[in-house]
């Protein structure tokens, strides 16, 4: 299927399309001259890493293909021992399925991704970051921008070249399962960690670089990745906070809370948008041609490709497969993530183009899209993955960095004075006898929460490499300190103990996505009990709550806590929390989120008319 007046064979190696010396508009429409539908739809698919072998590589031309927690190259579901992992594993599979890519007629790379949200999280030996609720927390957005690069780098190490990362959702309910992965309830706040993070990702936009007056992405530096801004739009404005649910409001309110980090994101240049399961009004985000072409594409003048979520198409309307794919596609989907059988999805899409159901000018908006982003970020030019990157994976630089980060992520809620001793914190390091109790002290995997090796997190010590808040505190004191250490410390122990100090860390147990949805936000069990059974018998107790959002705080217990940190998912470097505990550095976090009474008195946001909250947004002790 050669277009008239370019033969391959032999014009390839001196073709418009491969002459970086070109400009990206010409190159883009040189390569389009030559390429076949099969070939453009090819490029609009994004396959499972499982799915993804050689052969279907080069027989489909795929554009993209995606490593989901249980396809990481090297690392098995649900392996809860220590990988003998090795990036250059990771690597070198996804330099095969590139050769199989470039091997095609037309030679197109193709753009390997990964859910990278707190850290390049399904690696082992990551630095796993502080999910963005505690980036909120620090009002840092330099620390945001430096993150984001680190990220990148450990994404490289791995030879990733694109992440689905940041989530720029402004979540306006607690009760949603991923209101961790967003900044804040606040849209400003949203913004300004959106702007920091997609420039720390991609790169900085070199300036007067435009297209038409728009900047965009230039992510052509070796250590730089193509990312992704997620979910267009009101994922966390759906009513109750039910995930992939329905965001009921008026155009106002989408417009002025939830779509404002997606103007932000353009300007910074974001290769990618991705759709929100979540409905507006009733009507699926995937479907909305008005949102995503209309509002999205034209009017904010985004010049990415847009892409589903995963199985998005599949899910626009069951047992319609060719209305979801016709549907999704109008609307102004360019690539389609793992759609569930893709070859049933490419079959589709060709049948509907060569019917005229679907105009070519639509699959043409869509591939010039993919191939900008795959010109603009050097991929023609660069398309393999880097051996020599391997060692920035969970580098001493990262792991420092993250350590800063989640120093600067706490939020100190409640710092009771208890008697002569003043405040409770900071602890002393010298002469004390210390009870660190709770589910949360010593276990990794809670620290991280989900996303977190496995998508819906894990618990244990041996998920990963890091330093859990135990460890932590033991190696923060004196010798001259004594430190015991029990999950469920009885009435006894305590007691009889004679502790000068207690530290209990409970809180939230990993979840991801829907998984997380909750209607009642209490501390969970044995986390109460452990509470209540060591702030009753001991002088001065710190509780530090793990959790990927506010939990009710009854009056009751509340008044027993002497002091009450809120460390949000802080990540594998433990080292943070003690830093603070013990005084080292200054607790300097304060709430991205209103800290709610009640939660019957949900949705509860800045801003609101009778705002009566527990804590309110921007709370924080110092
Ligand atoms: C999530 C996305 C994620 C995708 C790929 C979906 O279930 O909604 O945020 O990027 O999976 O893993």
């Amino acid at each position: 299927e050669f277009v008239a007046g370019h033969d391959p064979e032999v014009s390839a190696a001196t073709a418009a399309y491969k002459d970086p010396s070109k400009s990206i508009r010409v190159r883009i429409n040189d390569l389009m001259e030559r390429m076949s539908l099969s070939e453009k739809i090819g490029q609009m698919t994004q396959i499972d890493r499982s799915r993804a072998t050689t052969d279907v590589m080069s027989n489909y031309c795929i554009g993209s293909v995606l490593s989901v927690s249980d396809s990481v190259p090297g690392q098995k579901p649900g392996d809860r021992t220590p990988h003998n992992f090795s990036s250059r594993k990771w690597i070198m599979t996804i330099n095969k399925l590139q050769e199989a890519a470039l091997a095609t007629r037309l030679g197109i790379p193709m753009l390997y991704a990964i859910d990278a949200v707190h850290g390049h999280n399904y690696a082992y030996r990551s630095t796993i970051f502080p999910h963005n609720v505690g980036l909120g927390a620090t009002r840092d957005p330099q620390l945001v921008k430096r993150i984001g690069a680190a990220t990148a780098l450990e994404a490289r190490a791995t030879g990733v070249r694109y992440v689905f990362s940041p989530t720029i959702a402004v979540c306006r309910d607690p009760r949603w399962g991923r209101c961790y992965e967003s900044y804040s309830e606040d849209p400003a706040l949203v913004k300004l960690m959106t702007e920091t993070m997609i420039a720390g990702l991609e790169g900085d936009i070199p300036p007067n670089y435009s297209i038409k007056g728009v900047p965009f992405v230039e992510t052509g530096h070796r250590t730089k990745v193509a990312a992704c801004a997620k979910h267009f739009v009101g994922d966390g404005g759906t009513s109750g906070g039910v995930d992939r649910g329905n965001a009921e409001m008026p155009w106002k309110e989408l417009a002025t809370v939830h779509l404002p980090p997606y103007s932000t994101a353009i300007l910074k240049g974001v290769a990618s948008v991705m759709l929100s399961y979540s409905s507006w009004n009733g009507q699926k985000m995937h479907a909305n041609r008005r949102l995503v072409t209309g509002l999205l594409k034209t009017r904010l003048k985004f010049r990415g490709f847009v892409i589903s979520d995963f199985d998005g198409i599949d899910k626009i309307k069951d047992a319609n497969y060719s209305y979801s794919v016709e549907a999704g596609i109008s609307a102004g989907i360019d690539m389609v993530m793992t759609p569930y059988e893709f070859r049933k999805f490419i079959r589709t899409l060709t049948y509907q183009v060569e019917k005229g159901i679907i105009p070519m000018t639509r699959i043409d908006d869509a591939v010039a899209r993919i191939l900008r982003v795959k010109f603009t970020m050097g991929l023609f030019e660069n398309p393999y993955a880097d051996v020599e990157m391997g060692s920035q994976l969970g580098s001493e630089e990262h792991r420092e960095l993250a350590r800063e980060a989640v120093r600067k992520s706490l939020v100190l809620l409640k710092n009771d004075d208890t008697g002569r001793r003043g405040p409770s914190l900071p602890l002393p390091k010298y002469g004390a006898k210390i009870l660190v109790a709770g589910t949360h002290a010593n276990n990794l995997g809670y620290q991280c929460g989900g996303w977190t090796m496995q998508w819906q997190g894990q618990s244990g010590n041996n998920i990963t490499q890091g330093t859990t808040i135990l460890s932590a505190i033991a190696s923060t004191v004196d010798p001259s300190t004594e430190v015991l250490y029990s999950v469920d410390p009885s009435a006894e122990l305590i007691e009889l103990g004679n502790f000068s100090h207690a530290i209990v860390v409970v809180g939230e147990v990993p979840y991801a996505e829907f998984d997380g949805d909750n209607g009642n936000l209490t501390i969970p069990e044995p986390g109460l009990t452990t509470i209540s059974n060591v702030c009753d018998r001991v002088v001065s107790c710190v509780v530090v709550l793990v959790s990927g959002r506010p939990l009710v705080l009854e009056p009751h217990l509340l008044s027993k806590i002497h002091a009450l940190v809120a460390a949000w998912l802080p990540g594998t470097e433990g080292q943070g929390v003690a830093d603070l505990l013990f005084g080292d550095w200054p607790f300097t976090g304060r709430l991205p989120r209103t800290w709610f009474k009640r939660v019957v008195l949900l949705p509860i946001n800045v801003g609101d008319r009778n705002y009566l909250p527990l804590f309110p947004f921007g709370f924080g002790l110092t």
